[in-house]
């Protein structure tokens, strides 16, 4: 089948390559750089199947597009498919499919990594060893053992960052409109979302994006956090109201904030842009905190994500030739 990448930087297309070349019957695969949105989308003309990434933007006229140039399916390799209109999909005639599990774990311990280096303050003693500073003012952190982290979604994510955090001692809090049996089991306790905010010293994001999640940590719920209490956003860019967040780092109610997703990354994620002026005020000003850490959406990127997610695509691609069930397959709500 003809296979149209978008977003493509050398690691997809090292990942995905291999994955096809594993095939019994590989695909024609043409890598693009660009992100498919609307100006590009003539390039996928003729391609029977697209295969996008977090940033692209698949909406009502850029899915009609794809329909009329013969696209049938579009395979995102990642999670969460905010990023795409079903409705309009279904309605262009294009089936959707995602990777809905490739390794939680690979999320779950970046973010684990954020509220490390947030609290033991790590990136500030990497910059001042290499200096030769090596005086610890500035630089204390608090034990993890004994706090509360509270988890927000406890799907596949939620809950590995959960058992992680259970094992340094903490008290790990729920809130989840569909409870999780596992996650009681392994200890967690589901709680009202204001509680949850109002307990916890450490807070961390696994839910997906949706019109009911959008800026669900806003300027009031972090007016109500317990002050001083560190943020970890692994999930999307979109839950957190950067602006209120800004502004709660701002008067030290918010005492560190960790983010891997960012409501403005396409355009400046996955990129190189060390040698250009950003012309985003909000980054900018985030960056400009030292109990800011910001990561460019890698918390997936390891070597067995990456080969899941690779091989997984590359299979619902055959899966959909062969006139094969779609495991994997998003449909409208
Ligand atoms: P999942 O579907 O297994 O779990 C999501 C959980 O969120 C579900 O239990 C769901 O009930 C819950 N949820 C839905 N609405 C909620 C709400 N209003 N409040 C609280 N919880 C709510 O998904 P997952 O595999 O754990 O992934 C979670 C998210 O992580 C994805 O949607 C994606 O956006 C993000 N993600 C990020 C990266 C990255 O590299 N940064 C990689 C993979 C996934």
């Amino acid at each position: 089948m003809k296979v149209a990448v978008f977003s493509t930087q050398r690691y997809d297309r090292t990942f995905l390559q291999q994955a096809n070349d594993a095939l019994p019957r590989p695909h024609a695969l043409t890598f693009f750089e660009a992100p498919l949105e609307r100006e590009t989308a003539a390039l996928a003309a003729g391609f029977g199947a697209v295969c996008i990434f977090v940033n692209d933007h698949a909406d009502a006229a850029v899915l009609q597009q794809l329909a009329h140039g013969g696209t049938r399916l579009l395979a995102l390799r990642c999670t969460g498919f905010n990023n795409v209109d079903i409705d309009a999909a279904a309605a262009a005639g294009l089936r959707v499919v995602r990777v809905a599990e490739y390794s939680p774990h690979s999320v779950a311990e970046h973010a684990v990594a954020l509220i490390l280096a947030l609290d033991r303050k790590i990136h500030r003693a990497y910059n001042r060893t290499r200096d030769a500073n090596f005086a610890l003012d500035g630089l204390m952190g608090f034990d993890l053992h004994g706090k509360t982290v509270g988890v927000i979604g406890t799907g596949k994510i939620g809950r590995v960052f959960g058992r992680i955090m259970a094992g340094f001692g903490c008290t790990v809090l729920g809130h989840d409109p569909c409870q999780s049996p596992d996650f009681i089991a392994q200890g967690g306790h589901y709680v009202a979302l204001h509680e949850l905010v109002a307990r916890s010293d450490v807070i961390s994001l696994h839910c997906p994006l949706t019109p009911d999640t959008h800026h669900v940590m806003d300027e009031a719920l972090l007016g109500r956090i317990k002050h001083g209490a560190l943020l970890v956003n692994t999930s999307r860019g979109g839950l957190v109201d950067t602006e209120a967040a800004i502004e709660a780092l701002k008067t030290g109610r918010l005492g560190g904030l960790g983010i891997d997703v960012y409501e403005q990354e396409a355009g400046l994620f996955f990129r190189d842009l060390s040698s250009t002026i950003i012309p985003d005020d909000v980054i900018q000003r985030l960056t400009s905190f030292p109990n800011v850490i910001v990561t460019g959406h890698q918390a997936f990127f390891t070597r067995e994500a990456m080969g899941t997610i690779c091989a997984t695509t590359m299979a619902s691609i055959s899966a959909f030739e062969a006139g094969l069930p779609l495991a994997d397959e998003v449909l409208p709500p």
